[in-house]
């Protein structure tokens, strides 16, 4: 598995596991399944209501001496209603020890508003607007640099974070640590050229959601595009002999942005990473940045929340 080197020195690799939308149950077999296809990279969240499972999958690979613990690469994630600094410890305790790990290798904040404490993970008003804690990210900021210095994590990034968020942090008084990640969407539909370039710019790295265009998303709405169902990624992809989703990856691998497909399926998880043995060339990684259209398939949860909607992210 090909690897970016991050800001602090550690490699992470290009091609992660996504487990977000990933079915309890049935997510610790593809964590499994992925190990032992060669993965070495995952991305959680402990709304992803998953997290202890994730790490029973890793616990027995480890446990059986296919893989150790650090050659892996384990992501997690500080959800909006955590963001006073006092919880922010809490919470990341909380996925360690779901995780059965003693320490995380990189730990985002998920998106850069905070939201009310409390059980409900997306607070509302009785109007359905989003219950604010009225913190600002950069003190969360502090409370994530700490759990650095504690030893417990050894990288901290952020995630839905636009290029003003980005530079508010990298011009924060006293940083200590530079985010070495940010994790937002992008794929052919949502091509992220400025923001990518911007972080790339200043060392970090980009990871991208969605990659394949989160087709089982419950929000979906009938007439939005299929991004696996492009035909022109179609056409692409049946020259190189190799599928949609081989290629959508292909391209951001290219572009040196890590990809972090999500899948249960057997044949799935192992072709997603079958992208190291063809390239695109010039001319279709042009084209493929032709196919932008500033499509975002994930939009502001709480309005789903608002519709009635179920939410995992
Ligand atoms: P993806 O774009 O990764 O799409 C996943 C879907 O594609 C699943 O339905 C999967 O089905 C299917 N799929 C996977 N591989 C193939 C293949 N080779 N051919 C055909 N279909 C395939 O969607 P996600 O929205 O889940 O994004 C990926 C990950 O990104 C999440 O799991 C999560 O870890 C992270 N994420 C982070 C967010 C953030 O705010 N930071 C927000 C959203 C996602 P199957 O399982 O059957 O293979």
């Amino acid at each position: 598995m090909e690897t970016v080197t991050l800001n602090n020195g550690a490699k992470m690799p290009l091609i992660g596991l996504g487990t977000g939308q990933s079915h309890p149950g049935r997510v610790k077999e593809a964590v499994k399944e992925a190990i032992s296809a060669g993965y070495r990279h995952f991305d959680g969240a402990p709304n992803y209501m998953n997290e202890a499972e994730v790490g029973e999958g890793v616990r027995e690979m480890i446990d059986a001496g296919v893989v150790k613990r650090d050659e892996l690469f384990i992501v997690s994630k500080l959800w909006c209603t955590v963001h006073e600094r006092h919880l922010v410890r809490q919470c990341f305790e909380k996925s360690l020890s779901d995780l059965k790990m003693d320490y995380i290798d990189l730990y985002l904040i998920h998106w850069p508003m905070g939201f009310k404490a409390g059980d409900d993970m997306f607070p509302v008003d009785s109007d359905q607007e989003t219950v604010s804690d009225n913190t600002d990210f950069l003190g969360t900021w502090e409370a994530m640099e700490e759990l650095v210095d504690a030893g417990l994590v050894k990288a901290i990034g952020v995630s839905n974070f636009n290029h003003f968020q980005m530079e508010a942090i990298l011009n924060k008084q006293g940083l200590k640590y530079k985010p070495v990640n940010n994790q937002v969407e992008c794929h052919p539909y949502l091509t992220q050229e400025k923001l990518i370039s911007y972080c790339h710019s200043w060392g970090i790295s980009v990871t991208a959601y969605s990659p394949l265009g989160s087709p089982e998303r419950p929000w979906a709405k009938p007439g939005e595009p299929i991004l696996l169902e492009d035909p022109n990624i179609k056409a692409i992809a049946k020259r190189h002999n190799k599928t949609s989703a081989q290629v959508i990856i292909r391209f951001l691998t290219q572009r040196n942005v890590i990809v972090i497909p999500k899948s249960i399926t057997p044949g799935h998880i192992k072709a997603n990473i079958q992208v190291f043995d063809f390239e695109l060339g010039e001319e279709e990684m042009k084209t493929m940045l032709g196919f932008k259209r500033n499509w975002r398939f994930l939009f502001y949860e709480v309005e789903y929340k608002a519709q009635g909607l179920p939410v995992s992210h």
